[in-house]
């Protein structure tokens, strides 16, 4: 064995980098390597990396200052969905179809691991974490690759994943490649529709006034699902009053959606937590002095920042919400499941 393993506190910092390797032309087909495209790059995580130690060097290796040659970084793979035949992985048994998978969407495969020379090494790159039952994740750049499930392929079991699928059409949510969805958070259901779905198969209701829609949306917080919402709220310094803000109330009265111009979070986060300071405001306890700065924002670590670096990101990515108005009707999206308003 002439590789030596990096220290132990070297080795620490690199787990989370992800690196991207230029495939041999001939494993991608004929094309040559500068037809690749950005998705056909194959991407790792480094797991180790092992330089050679000084007894195997050659004696211009040992020279002082000169970098050594013979470099090799041990990496994990992630699976794209273009690699999965080529990888191995069968398709149709292992609990998920090609096409649950968005096209920048990876699957983390910690036991296929491979030696990789670093003079194959095209860069670096952050794999971004997805987690769809997270309603507080941070939002995924448009460009940007993103994992959420975790395959063993020694063991061909999912560690994490394959992802849900939702609706009525039972399709997985796509980041960026979707079409806007509408939830039902009601104990019970938990589920996300396509709003193409619902119009198509018509679960939809019409009232004259908003407010009749308004007031069901508001109602609806399954106090289970979210308790740690609940304790967040707990632990706010209240004010005085009991009466309901308009600007709360905004937050609350509307449907929950995701996916298009919704962005991945789309306004779960926001309205949930109004929804329930609300709740709460109904049974005479005081709303939170700094209700607003609470619902709409977070703070979270700064990905370039140092330990302590926090930064202030929005938690509703939802622009604006009208309902489709036809004559003097509003209408409504209704659950397929308990068949009330979402
Ligand atoms: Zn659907
Ligand atoms: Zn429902």
């Amino acid at each position: 064995m002439y590789l030596l393993f990096i220290k132990a506190s070297m080795r620490a910092e690199s787990e989370t980098l992800s690196v991207v390797v230029v495939p041999s032309s001939k494993a991608i087909g004929k094309r040559s390597r500068h037809e690749l495209t950005e998705i056909e790059l194959w991407r790792g995580r480094i797991l180790e990396i092992r330089i050679p130690t000084s007894r195997t060097r050659s004696r211009n290796d040992n020279q002082a200052n000169e970098q050594p040659k013979d470099v090799w970084v041990i990496v994990a793979w992630y699976y794209s969905p273009l690699t999965y035949k080529t990888m191995g992985v069968p398709t149709d048994q292992r609990g998920y179809r090609k096409g649950d998978f968005g096209k920048r969407e990876l699957i983390f495969t910690p036991t296929h691991t491979d030696p990789v020379h670093i003079d194959t090494l095209n860069g670096t790159e952050a794999i971004l974490d997805y987690d769809e039952k997270d309603y507080d994740q941070d939002d995924i750049p448009e460009e940007a690759f993103y994992k959420r499930s975790v395959y063993d392929t020694v063991h061909q079991i999912w560690e994490d994943g394959p992802p849900t699928r939702e609706c009525i059409c039972k399709q997985t949510f796509k980041v960026y490649d979707d079409q806007e969805m509408h939830y039902c958070p009601r104990a019970g259901c938990h589920k996300w529709y396509h709003e193409a779905c619902l119009e198509k198969h018509d679960f939809m209701i019409r009232e004259r006034a908003l407010r009749k829609f308004e007031d069901e949306w508001e109602a609806t917080f399954d106090e289970e699902w979210l308790g740690d919402i609940k304790e967040e709220v707990d632990a706010l310094p209240r004010g005085n009053s009991i009466e309901i803000p308009k600007r709360l109330e905004s937050y609350a009265r509307r449907p929950i959606m995701k996916g298009g111009k919704h962005g991945v979070n789309g306004n779960a986060a926001a309205t949930f937590r109004a929804r329930w300071i609300i709740h709460q405001a109904r049974k005479e306890v005081p709303i939170p002095d700094k209700y607003k700065d609470f619902c709409k924002y977070k703070r979270r670590s700064k990905s370039n920042g140092g330990a302590q670096a926090k930064e202030r990101v929005r938690r509703s990515t939802m622009v604006h919400f009208e309902p489709y108005k036809q004559g003097p009707f509003l209408y409504c999206f209704i659950c397929p499941s308990c068949k009330k308003a979402i």
